[in-house]
């Protein structure tokens, strides 16, 4: 491998993946570095793995501007490359007056987002399509979907190879400084090393405060402070009644409250409720079983005590803590902090993975 390359990207989840991509197909020098043994072992495994529709963000946000594209993107590359995927549908069910006045504001905010296919259903047509669901009423996103995101990773480093792209994996950035020639990178592993780049992209999810912290010229100021918001999910243990995502109002913007999602074989799970932790840890805590029956018999009262099962955890990557409005996705380049060929991401929870194609073309503009 030589000393010097045109862009190094680090860290292998649905983002850098989809960066190199991108990068390879553009015609750059792409070396992506990961510091697990594989692609996509972090948040990118431990999600819902919806397509959002990108009804819930604020107007001219990144987060609502990408997830809007990345939908397109997303939908029409999984056509193209046969991803797995589903365009099954998002119920959003209000369970009382009040929870009804809210929907009509995701429905004015669905639209200024531009996602126009919104709308409010019958209840007849609430109870056809969904039998076990008790409701006041409901509004249905057509376009929201479901997807195997280990499959769209794996067709994204495809994609990357075939173009050049270069993978390392067990090999951790270690730390970097800004000099007169590009970013020099030392990366660990069993074969240490040092690359000059002329560009790198800070993909490392959870850990790109950490990664921008240890690059000597990178203004810390600029760094935001990373929070950890961990999700659980619960599986269903008996047969799954739904056919369509199922999502309660939820009126945080920290989380979007505990929805049914079904995964492509149409097992459902629960998930994610939110909990703040100092530092990283995917252990499952069963003492939130209760909280979960609770919160899934408002909309599913034929919930049996036994039916839910421990899933899974995953953490969400925030940059805003428990008492601030959720932050939007923050992609800093040299605009921001002054320093060429660096561009940091920092806080891309969800739609994250919806938003993953147009992230990699925004990225892609700014190298
Ligand atoms: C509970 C939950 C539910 C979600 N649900 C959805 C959903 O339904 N739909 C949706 O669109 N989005 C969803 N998201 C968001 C989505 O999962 C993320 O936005 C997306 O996976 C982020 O990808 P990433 O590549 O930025 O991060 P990651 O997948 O975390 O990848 C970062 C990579 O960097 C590597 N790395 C870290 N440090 C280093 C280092 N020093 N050197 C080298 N490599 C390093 C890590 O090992 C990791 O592989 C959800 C997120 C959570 C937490």
């Amino acid at each position: 491998m030589s000393q010097s390359i045109d862009c190094l990207v680090i860290g292998a989840g649905v983002v850098g993946l989809a960066i190199a991509k991108n990068l390879a197909e553009s015609g750059k020098e792409v070396f992506v570095i990961e510091s697990e043994d594989t692609i996509g072992t972090q948040t990118s495994s431990r999600n819902s793995e919806v397509i959002h529709a990108g009804i819930y963000y604020p107007k001219n946000s990144l987060k609502a501007k990408l997830c809007v594209e990345g939908k397109k993107l997303l939908y029409q590359y999984c056509q193209d490359r046969n991803v797995p995927h589903s365009r099954i549908g998002k119920i959003i069910v209000a369970t009382d007056l009040a929870e009804s006045a809210i929907l009509k504001d995701f429905l004015k905010r669905g639209l200024s987002n531009g996602v126009t296919d919104l709308r409010f259903l019958e209840e007849t047509e609430i109870r056809e399509m969904e039998p076990a669901l008790k409701f006041e009423s409901a509004i249905f996103s057509p376009s929201t979907g479901i997807i195997d995101s280990h499959n769209l990773m794996l067709s994204f480093q495809g994609d990357a190879e075939n173009k050049g792209a270069i993978f390392a994996f067990r090999s951790p950035f270690l730390s970097g400084e800004v000099t007169r020639n590009g970013l020099l990178i030392n990366i660990g592993g069993d074969d240490p090393v040092s690359i000059l780049c002329t560009t790198v992209i800070n993909c490392a999810g959870l850990k790109s405060p950490n990664v921008a912290m240890n690059i000597k010229g990178c203004p810390n100021e600029l760094i935001p402070r990373p929070y950890y918001g961990k999700a659980h999910y619960y599986t269903l243990s008996s047969k799954n009644p739904f056919k369509h995502l199922i999502y309660p109002v939820n009126t945080s913007s920290t989380s979007l409250g505990v929805h049914v999602t079904l995964d492509l074989a149409g097992q459902a799970r629960f998930g994610p409720d939110i909990t703040w932790i100092p530092n990283l840890d995917y252990d499952f805590d069963n003492s939130r079983e209760s909280m979960f029956y609770e919160a899934i018999r408002k909309y599913f009262p034929q919930l049996k005590n036994g039916d839910l099962q421990p899933g899974y955890t995953g953490i969400r990557p925030k940059i805003s803590g428990p008492d601030s409005p959720a932050a939007d996705f923050c992609i800093q380049s040299a605009d921001d902090h002054g320093v060429r060929g660096l561009i940091n991401l920092y806080g891309i929870e969800s739609p994250g993975l919806t938003a993953s194609l147009a992230i990699a073309e925004h990225v892609t503009k700014l190298c």
